[in-house]
């Protein structure tokens, strides 16, 4: 799970991205507002873990701005303790849920999961594009009802091109995600891996288009890429 954490203390940011990171989870921080906002147009994310006041840009302007260009990643909304306004505003900006502060880690980590799981769950359960397909829960691939059983690296690739389908995946996100626990994944490695796959999903209706500077874009292979 990679999330993005918004979020202008320094210290938190670099406390919860050491320590969700030896949960498995992959903290992308930004301190201020307009960066944040900058980043939800670039790049995909599962959860986004969202600090309402912040420098440059307030915290449920971004949220609002990411509800306007129907942006449905779930947003978790942290509030200072106790303040039913924050939470109340929050959640009418369209935030899925919020977390008072200070929060333990634990109670951190098993709300990003259960956004996560829900998105994954209720938000589409079969995506398709052209005749390619994918079932969220199952983790399937399929190319016109037929199984495409593809190699871990390749599957995850495409999992994260198919959940984004439309939007440009930004590279380091890719190789980010398909990274084994100990080496990075290089650019080209990365082009290996989609140059593979562009060609097992050949036919299929489906595409993937290079965006130079923005990443890769899953589509269906009669459109143009945006
Ligand atoms: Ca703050």
């Amino acid at each position: 799970m990679k999330i993005l954490l918004v979020e202008d203390e320094a210290e938190l940011v670099r406390t919860l991205t050491q320590s969700l990171g030896t949960l498995g989870i992959q903290v992308e921080g930004r301190g201020d507002g307009a960066s944040a906002d900058a980043a939800l147009q670039q790049h995909a994310y599962d959860v986004v873990v969202l600090d309402l006041a912040l420098p440059r840009l307030p915290g449920l302007e971004v949220l609002r701005r990411l509800r306007q260009r129907n942006d449905t990643v779930p947003v978790l909304v942290l509030t200072a303790s106790g303040d039913i306004t924050d939470r109340v505003y929050g959640l009418n900006a369209g935030a899925d849920d919020y977390l008072a502060k200070p929060f333990e880690l634990s109670e951190l980590e098993a709300r990003l999961r259960a956004l996560h799981r829900r998105r994954l769950k209720s938000a589409h359960s079969v995506l398709a594009v052209g005749a390619l397909a994918l079932d969220t829960i199952s983790r399937r691939f399929t190319v016109g009802g037929q199984p495409l059983e593809l190699p871990p690296r390749e599957h995850d690739l495409l999992e994260a091109l198919m959940i984004n389908a439309g939007r440009p995946v930004n590279k380091l996100l890719l190789a980010d995600r398909l990274r084994s626990s100990d080496s990075v994944l290089s650019h080209d490695a990365l082009e290996v891996y989609v140059h593979r796959l562009r060609r097992r999903i050949e036919g299929s209706g489906a595409a993937i288009h290079t965006l130079r500077g923005l990443g890769y874009l899953l589509e269906a292979a009669d459109a143009s890429p945006a």
